[in-house]
């Protein structure tokens, strides 16, 4: 479902990513772990072309995003993305946060908008906040709520930048339960995440990077139980 080539990104002499070549197929869950400031952020950003590509290809469904002739927007909404900051709009309803992008965006119908932006509350256990603005929800229920915006938009696959690392500890779970949830239903999901017990336990498999390439990648128990290299093993033994 994601194929990414060859991919190189710089700011300006700053050499991010370094030949990065990672496929996901439809269906799997990879969790991108690695150091701060490895090029994880960068990487899923370049799979949504928010960052533009300095060499290499990624195609999402068997269309190259990369390629310059292709419509940018039509790529964005194939593609889910959730931040570490929920980013939700702070002076509507949560119902109008999921509303609003699909009939811009989508050019939705607001009775259908609607119906689908129920669906998704539903989805992520939020139906009872429909009405609610963002400021009384907490944290993880604002994350919840930004999970089932990009779900509204009927994204093929879904890219997490650390959805958790904003969170007090105690709501983190519910996050990731959602997740859960998605990944069981069959989501495409890349997923850059610290939480090494859900990355174990839901990911197909794990890429660690360092220094812009990846390192070590393999199924979920190997690369996090028994990491063969030393790097993945030292970055595992400062985090776990
Ligand atoms: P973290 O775990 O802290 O989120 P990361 O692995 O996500 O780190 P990136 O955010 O991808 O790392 O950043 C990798 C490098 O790219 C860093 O050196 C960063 O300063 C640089 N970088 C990222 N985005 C930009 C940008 N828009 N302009 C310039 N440099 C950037
Ligand atoms: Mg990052």
């Amino acid at each position: 479902e994601i194929e990414i080539r060859g991919l190189h990104k710089s700011f300006g002499d700053n050499h991010v990513l370094r030949g990065i070549d990672l496929e996901v197929a439809r269906g799997d869950v990879v969790c991108v772990i690695g150091p701060s400031g490895s090029g994880k952020s960068t990487l899923l950003r370049c799979v949504n072309l928010l960052e533009e590509p300095s060499e290499g290809q990624v195609f999402v469904g068997g269309t190259e995003v990369t390629d310059i002739e292709v419509d940018i927007d039509a790529v964005r909404r194939r593609i889910g993305m959730v931040f570490q900051q929920f980013n939700l709009f702070p002076h509507v309803t949560v119902t109008e946060n999921l509303v609003l992008p699909q009939r811009r965006v989508l050019r939705r119908g607001k009775a259908e908008a609607t119906k689908v932006a129920r669906e998704n509350l539903e989805r992520v256990g939020l139906a009872d906040k429909a009405d609610a603005y963002p400021a009384q929800l907490s944290g993880g229920q604002q994350q919840r709520v930004a999970i089932a915006r990009a779900l509204s938009m009927g994204p093929e696959v879904m890219l997490f930048d650390e959805p958790t690392s904003a969170l007090d500890p105690e709501l983190v779970g519910d996050v990731l339960a959602v997740m859960r949830v998605l990944a069981s239903e069959g989501m495409t999901m890349m997923v850059v995440t610290h939480e090494m017990s859900f990355a174990r336990e839901v990911a197909d498999r794990v890429v660690f990077m360092d220094g812009g390439v990846i390192v070590e990648e393999g199924p979920a128990a190997q690369v996090v139980g028994d990491p063969r290299h030393p790097r993945t093993r030292h970055f595992l033994d400062r985090i776990l």
